[in-house]
């Protein structure tokens, strides 16, 4: 039986240019698209899910990170409490695959990983599985971590103008961290949007995204996976990047 991994990056980028192309790239990749595999978390796995930051943090950061995370909770009036969020001597590690660990991270990396895009702001990485039943394919999310550049960027976490704004990139990589896929509609009715700008402050989820949210996990919406024959299950990678022409890549790289 082939084992294959699966991660999701979510590399969101500065753009300029509004237009955006959805690119299914190299032929050694799989042609799924990952914004329309159903992702969620495992049911072994419950909520809260607690979100550890490295220590790294400034105060104004940090508070960045806990708006975020409030933000998701009060988003569907506590139903579901998404995020506890606690300290943690979270470090950067040498390659991408080492974040698959036991503790679920928000990295501030001053060392952006080499097998990493330089250009990307940010990213979601997701660890999981792929499941395959005889009604449809969808994922489950095992481990998640978000990754913020600081090698390459600033960040502006006080209202300032100076860098993007964190909360605004953070509250989008949560929703990617919960299992949310792009939505394309526009930045003002979903954070969700794909392309985040230096000026885009966008830090509360929009009705689409509550909606998104809720189909996922609340209990009216969970649907009976018993039911279900399971015919395969594989852990697989899939990276999402997101570059400042408003283009987005998406590749799944199976090991
Ligand atoms: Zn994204």
């Amino acid at each position: 039986m082939l084992l294959i991994k699966f991660l999701i990056f979510c590399f969101c980028f500065t753009g300029c240019v509004r237009e955006e192309t959805v690119h299914q790239n190299q032929p050694k990749y799989s042609a799924l698209s990952g914004s329309h595999l159903e992702a969620k978390w495992s049911n072994s796995i419950s909520f809260p899910l607690t979100l550890k930051y490295g220590t790294n943090f400034s105060t104004n950061e940090l508070m960045a990170i806990e708006n975020s995370a409030n933000n998701w909770n009060d988003s569907v009036q506590n139903e579901i409490h998404f995020f506890d969020i606690q300290p943690s001597q979270v470090s950067e590690k040498v390659h991408v695959d080492d974040y698959n660990d036991t503790e679920l991270g928000v990295y501030k990396l001053t060392k952006w990983p080499t097998e990493l895009p330089p250009t990307a702001l940010a990213i979601t990485q997701i660890f999981g599985e792929k499941i395959q039943t005889s009604t449809d394919t969808r994922l489950e999310i095992q481990h998640a971590d978000i990754l913020v550049n600081f090698e390459n960027f600033e960040f502006s976490s006080n209202g300032g103008f100076i860098g993007y704004d964190l909360e605004t990139i953070i509250i989008h990589e949560m929703g990617h961290f919960l299992g949310l896929a792009h939505q394309d509609s526009s930045p003002e009715t979903s954070i969700m949007y794909p392309t985040i700008g230096q000026f885009t402050d966008s830090k509360i989820p929009k009705e689409i995204d509550i909606s998104n949210i809720l189909a996922k996990y609340s209990v009216t919406n969970t649907r009976n996976e018993s039911n279900e024959r399971e015919t395969d299950r594989q852990a697989v990678v899939i990276i999402l990047e997101l570059y400042s022409n408003g283009q987005e890549k998406i590749s799944f790289k199976y090991n």
